[in-house]
């Protein structure tokens, strides 16, 4: 890797920063000055230091959102915000990326990260990783709604849901519920209340596989993981 990308990434500021760090001869690797920002370091095996201090190289960013609505997840978008817009310059130096999608208007539990190994992980149809959702639904939901869901519901386009749990939380005109699923498809919990002929008003992330929203972040705020939520995920 570019020493530039190494310092910037290890939080000494942007490139352009960095180049004026490195002009300095603030930096040394190996013991040695290097003045060049396009010098390849290992990450793993070079020592770097700055201004006498070493550097711990950090490769991976695993941030938790409480995604706001009206925000797009993606890392860039042609009209709209996206949550990589909503992360620092430091935290997007990472080139970190949503795992999965929530719906524009979809809020909650929202992992962002450079791992593409813990997100493929994550994604992967194979591993089944159950996903939560809270969701106000325009109309009462049925305990034959319930069963519906744990056998599988046909979609629009004709696929089969696999067994999902629905827990009704209140019935009324306007009811509440969680329901987990543990599939990925595309608008799946509102395609799925529309094949019981009911609609979606709020819908929330609560949890995706062992990693629950902290229910203290503000709507729009993050967090780094935990050690701790970082080893249950792996
Ligand atoms: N299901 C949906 O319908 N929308 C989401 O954003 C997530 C799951």
């Amino acid at each position: 890797m570019r020493i530039d990308k190494l310092l910037s990434n290890s939080g000494f500021g942007s490139r352009k920063e960095v180049k004026i760090l490195l002009k300095s001869k603030a930096v040394e690797v190996n013991g040695e000055t290097v003045r060049d920002p396009k010098f390849h370091v290992d990450e793993k095996l070079d020592q770097v230091s700055v201004g006498g201090e070493s550097v711990v190289y950090r490769e991976f960013i695993y941030l938790m959102m409480n995604k706001p609505p009206g925000v797009i997840s993606a890392t860039e978008d042609r009209f709209d915000e996206t949550v990589i817009d909503l992360l620092s310059e430091e935290e997007q130096r990472f080139e970190p990326f949503p795992v999965g999608r929530l719906d524009k208007d979809t809020e909650g539990l929202l992992l962002i990260t450079n791992d593409g190994k813990l997100a493929h992980e994550l994604l992967s149809p194979k591993k089944h990783v159950d996903k939560t959702y809270y969701a106000k639904i325009d109309s009462p939901v049925t305990e034959e709604d319930a069963v519906a869901f744990k056998k599988g519901v046909v979609l629009d386009d004709g696929y089969e849901t696999k067994p999902a749990q629905l827990r009704i939380l209140r019935s009324g005109d306007e009811s509440e519920i969680e329901l987990t699923i543990t599939e990925g498809k595309f608008h799946q919990v509102k395609r799925m209340f529309e094949s019981v002929g009911k609609q979606v008003v709020f819908l929330k992330r609560l949890s995706m596989g062992p990693l629950s929203l902290d229910e203290s972040l503000a709507s729009g705020e993050y967090r780094e993981l935990s050690e701790e939520e970082l080893t249950t995920l792996k």
